[in-house]
């Protein structure tokens, strides 16, 4: 059973005020990118995880667990248990998504593997779990699952796990920087309160940008470049620096937008059609402000049996 799931990048991720069970109200307008890892699950005595670079992928796998507490594993043992079986599963995990990159690579492992358990221990005439019941448990695994599961253009309130499917036309051109060495989420979004709190501002309640919407709508690459915005970008910046280079030589070479994705480091531009992205990715790779650049386009679905 192998499940292909895709890399997201936030067009707009709006952060409201802490609220008291420790998470932010967020608008957060997910799009899925065709940047794949791949999860196979194979019938095994117990649960075991590996993880591995995918052929031809430059990702670095170092610090992803192995053990219970990696996000696919965490899936795997829910279906079990929702399905009253043992987790005996062999989890391989073949990663494109840089890992602690902004790109919800855990997340998409974890959506991946509900969907293989499901396949592999779930009855195939009449499944026990519907659809909705792996997104509740997706939601339960964490914020930015559900929408792994889900994939095209959503946007998620709450803590960005309640989802509606966003009008988008066409397909965008994107090209992705990676940084050597991830940065912590918690950490980032501890950084963000910190810079709201010695700026004395209150956090405005998070609403959705009626532009970013519009230039969905139309398959209007260049509104959707103006509209990009993350909230969480100065505090990516402030914890790392060298960012700041990366995201103004994407825009000297000419990105039609370019943002921090998520929590960073990966940062993302905008291109104007294939070969456009593809003339960027080149010059951003020739600048040697990244670990590495990838093209990737947008929207596609979300986690699919392959
Ligand atoms: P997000 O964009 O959702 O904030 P991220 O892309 O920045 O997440 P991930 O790649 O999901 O970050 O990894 C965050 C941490 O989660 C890693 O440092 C790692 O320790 C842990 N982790 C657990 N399971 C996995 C997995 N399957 N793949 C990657 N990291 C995992």
């Amino acid at each position: 059973m192998s499940v292909r799931v895709p890399a997201k990048v936030n067009l707009q991720l709006a952060v409201g005020p802490l609220r008291d069970d420790g998470y932010h109200d967020l608008v957060n307008v997910f799009h899925a990118v065709s940047l794949f890892d791949e999860v196979r699950a194979v019938p095994a005595a117990r649960l075991e995880v590996s993880v591995e670079p995918a052929p031809y992928s430059r990702v670095s796998v170092e610090g992803v667990p192995t053990g219970a507490d990696n996000l696919a594993a965490r899936a795997a043992t829910l279906v079990a248990a929702r399905l009253g079986t043992p987790p005996a599963v062999a989890l391989r995990i073949r990663k494109a998504i840089p890992v602690a990159g902004g790109m919800a690579g855990g997340s998409a492992d974890a959506a991946a593997a509900l969907v293989a358990c499901a396949r592999l221990w779930d009855d195939r005439e009449s499944p026990v779990l519907s659809r909705d019941d792996l997104l509740e448990l997706a939601a339960d695994l964490g914020s930015d699952v559900p929408f792994a599961l889900l994939g095209g253009t959503a946007i998620g309130v709450g803590r960005g796990e309640r989802l509606t499917p966003a009008l988008a036309r066409g397909t965008f051109h994107w090209v992705f920087a990676t940084a050597g060495g991830g940065l912590s989420t918690p950490a980032v979004y501890a950084e963000c309160d910190r810079i709201r709190a010695a700026d004395g501002r209150a956090a405005p309640r998070p609403r959705v940008s009626e532009d970013l919407m519009a230039a969905l709508a139309t398959g209007d690459a260049k509104g959707l470049g103006e509209a990009l915005d993350n909230d969480l970008q100065p505090a990516a910046l402030a914890l790392r620096p060298s960012l700041r280079r990366t995201l103004a030589a994407g825009r000297d070479l000419g990105a039609l937008g370019s943002l921090v994705s998520g929590s960073g480091p990966t940062c993302a531009f905008l291109a104007a059609n294939d070969e456009h992205a593809a003339e960027l990715a080149a010059d951003l790779d020739g600048a040697g402000v990244a670990a590495s650049v990838v093209r990737a386009s947008g929207p596609v679905p979300g986690a699919t049996l392959v």
